[in-house]
């Protein structure tokens, strides 16, 4: 490791000691590491496929083309998905008081799966589905995407995943416990965002003018964040720094 990133994993462990109310924001690249495409980029979900299968309104109408694809990128991998040095590195900063929550915009539930335990889920979650009838919700099940489009086992309505589409508003209560989070964070660990999708990437921003947080942000490259609000940036995998960082606990 360049003794450069050394001194910077450095400074960064000795901030995460002193804040008094640290939280982690997550995005896509943070579980890139464990087999999950992200959504943008060269190799992401959207050069294969089109976003309109994520339009709430195509979906509802057009059930049948949007459902196995949905399955397909998201349901087939995530089954197998498992948490990365990065998760589990988070996990532990939480278990040792340092990380006090941490805000994702991911959907696959691999910082639960890690043993955080307060996690806000900015964008929903693939792991319950939602009758757009009768509103009655399942947990995931891969009896429940047998037949495609998948149908509520109770009224047979159209089942929608509970993470969130495009033209859908961002779940209520994630919102506000985020929000709540980010107003009393002194400082901000982002990790694997590049904090291009409105509205999550106003969250460090806030914190930012909120309490002058510190910014500590670990990125493969440098984000809309890194020259604006970023104190310290460590470039590189989450997956090799975070251990970095815990090697000073
Ligand atoms: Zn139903």
């Amino acid at each position: 490791m360049p003794n450069n990133l050394d001194n910077l994993i450095k400074r960064a462990a000795k901030a995460l000691k002193r804040a008094n109310y640290a939280i982690a924001f997550t995005g896509a690249g943070i579980s890139v590491e464990s087999g999950i495409p992200p959504f943008r980029g060269p190799t992401g979900l959207w050069s294969k496929y089109s976003p309109t299968i994520l339009d709430l309104y195509h979906f509802r109408d057009f059930p049948e083309e949007s459902w196995p694809t949905i399955k397909e990128i998201f349901y087939d991998y995530w089954e197998t998905a498992k948490p990365n040095p990065a998760h589990y590195g988070l996990a532990e900063l939480e278990t040792n008081g340092i990380i006090k929550e941490i805000i994702t915009q991911n959907i696959d539930n691999l910082h639960q799966k890690a043993g955080s335990k307060r996690v806000h889920e900015f964008h929903g979650t693939l792991k319950t589905l939602t009758c757009m009838d009768c509103y009655h919700n399942f947990k995931y099940d891969p009896i429940l995407l047998k037949k495609l489009p998948a149908s509520c086992p109770d009224c047979h309505g159209l089942l929608k995943p509970n993470f969130v589409f495009f033209s859908e508003a961002i779940p209520e209560q994630a919102k506000i416990s985020s929000i709540e989070a980010i107003v009393k964070a002194d400082l901000i660990l982002v990790i694997g965002t590049l904090g291009e999708v409105m509205p999550a990437c106003q969250l460090p921003y806030l914190a930012k003018k909120t309490n002058n947080a510190t910014i500590i942000e670990i990125n493969i490259e440098e984000s809309n964040f890194t020259r604006k609000i970023t104190d310290i940036f460590l470039k590189g995998k989450a997956g090799e720094i975070l251990p970095e960082i815990l090697h000073y606990f």
